[in-house]
């Protein structure tokens, strides 16, 4: 074991508060388990309301310093995190494997998927640019300055819980705001290694501040503090509402990363082999605990069976097991209640005529006897009146429904609450644009089924979410303009 998965796993971590590792101010510790074994990997403070606090005082004492650093020394520093999380690549999978179950192929994918986002707002610290505009008057000059918004509260997910750190707090560090982080209480650790790289890297304390524990109480201290002007959330839409109607009390700036109901639809003129590996590699991603995961799967009527027998093959030959152990291709659900919303969504869906291709059970034999397993299922006969058709499965699920016409498949998908991301297979050129801008959703991929890069606006619209990670739109988010009006 390396350092620092010595100092994380197996024991009692701190939380990070103006510069100093610290218990909550209860004393209490929460344990983090695997879900792959049940077998407790590590624990956390249970901090509460008042740990939320003096971690937004030592934010709020740390911002003057922080945000008038030029963009090239708050760069230096990010920069060094990147190169520190790329150096312990190794560790911070083996962590993230522990606490969330992904494959270790996956978690290395994320680790570094971590750093090349921390990377690439290092390069943005440096172009933060202002405007000039044409006065009214012969003596007016305009500017617009571009300045951090001030305190950050950034509040992550358990299924990404290095990128989903990295993607908030390296926007927000380069654009010269100071952050309190509140990672998942399933998903900590990581949380706890990326910051102790951080610390490393040579933040000033307080810049950066982690808190763990309570979301409730955590989360009202955020809301209520006037002194933090921006909460950046990734998690469900219920929560992503109830901090919507909290943040009107003192008209606080929000970004919101909230659920999906992403459509795949391939079209018969599609690359079917393409179309077929392109599912795999997204619907079971991170056993589909995925945002941008596809939901349901739109095939063209005429294409429908050959579709459908090549993926249920393909699926039968994924294995499932304990994310560390070699060639395991999909490890455990997160825990016993999304394992049960999978179970209930199947349930459903075959009490109303569906037919089960391939898996569509709990797996309880050896490996699998002591997590949180389900096997990788693919169903056809699915109806509209089916609930998994309107729900999130956030599983390894894949529900295939046929369709005969680009209008009604377009009507259909868009008859949803949700917009984050939407996938079509196709190789006629206008159908790609016809479908791109008419479907309503925050991001369309075509031809292909991943959207997550550091120069891009990941995001969603409707149910989904408001405000864009990513790119330098994502920094805008943490960015406020100031217009200067110059009478000479
Ligand atoms: P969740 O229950 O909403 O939790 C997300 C985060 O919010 C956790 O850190 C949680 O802390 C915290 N939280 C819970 N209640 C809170 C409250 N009242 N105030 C403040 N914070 C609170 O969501 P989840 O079930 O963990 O995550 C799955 C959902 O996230 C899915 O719907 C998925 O689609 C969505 N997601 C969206 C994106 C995207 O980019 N759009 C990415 C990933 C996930 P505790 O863990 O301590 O409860």
């Amino acid at each position: 074991m390396g350092e620092l998965t010595s100092a994380v796993l197996g024991g009692e971590s701190r939380m990070w508060i103006g510069g100093r590792w610290v218990e909550a101010v209860s004393g209490e510790f929460v344990d983090v388990t695997d879900p792959a074994t049940g077998e407790v990997v590590g624990r956390v403070p249970k901090g509460g309301g008042k740990d939320a606090a003096r971690a937004i005082d030592a934010a709020f004492s740390a911002f003057p310093g922080w945000s008038r650093r030029t963009g090239a020394e708050r760069a230096s520093v990010l920069k060094r995190w990147a190169e520190a999380i790329r150096n312990h690549r190794q560790e911070i999978s083996r962590i993230l494997t522990l606490e969330q179950g992904k494959p270790l192929a996956e978690s290395l994918e994320e680790a570094d998927g971590a750093a090349d986002f921390v990377e690439w707002y290092a390069e943005e610290a440096k172009r933060i640019c202002g405007e000039t505009l044409p006065g009214s008057r012969g003596n007016q000059r305009i500017l617009v300055i571009r300045q951090p918004v001030g305190v950050a509260a950034l509040i992550t997910p358990w299924n990404y819980p290095a990128t989903m750190v990295t993607r908030k707090m390296a926007a927000a560090l380069a654009a010269g705001c100071t952050v309190v982080l509140k990672p998942a209480s399933q998903t900590p650790l990581t949380a706890v290694a990326l910051l102790k790289l951080l610390e490393e890297a040579g933040l000033p304390p307080g810049a950066a501040n982690l808190v763990t524990g309570e979301a409730g109480a955590i989360g009202r201290e955020m809301m209520a503090d006037p002194r933090v002007r921006k909460v950046s959330f990734t998690g469900s839409t219920e929560t992503g509402k109830k901090l919507i109607r909290a943040s009107a009390e003192r008209v606080k700036r929000l970004s919101l990363e909230l659920g999906g109901n992403a459509p795949l639809i391939v079209f018969p003129d599609s690359d079917l082999e393409r179309a077929v590996e392109a599912t795999i590699g997204n619907k079971f991603e991170n056993a589909g605990q995925m945002c941008n995961g596809i939901n349901v799967l739109y095939v063209h009527e005429s294409i429908v069976d050959r579709f459908s027998e090549r993926l249920v093959s393909r699926v039968q030959s994924l294995r499932v097991g304990r994310g560390t152990e070699p060639g395991v291709r999909m490890g455990p659900l997160i825990d016993e209640r999304n394992l049960r919303k999978v179970e209930a969504l199947v349930e459903d869906a075959v009490r109303k005529g569906a037919r089960v291709l391939t898996g569509g059970c709990r797996l309880t034999g050896e490996p699998h006897r002591s997590g949180t397993f389900y096997a990788p299922t693919v169903i056809g006969d699915v109806t509209l009146e089916m609930r998994l058709v309107h729900e999130e499965i956030f599983g390894p699920v894949a529900p295939v429904v046929p369709f005969r016409e680009e209008g009604e498949v377009l009507a259909r998908v868009n008859a949803t609450p949700y917009g984050l991301a939407a996938y079509v297979f196709t190789r006629d050129v206008g159908r790609v644009f016809r479908m791109a801008e008419n479907l309503e959703f925050g991001m369309v991929a075509v031809n292909g089924t991943s959207l997550s890069v550091p120069q891009a606006p990941f995001g969603g619209i409707k149910e989904s979410g408001q405000g864009r990670e990513g790119g330098r739109h994502g920094m805008e988010e943490f960015l406020h303009l100031k217009y200067i009006s110059l009478n000479l």
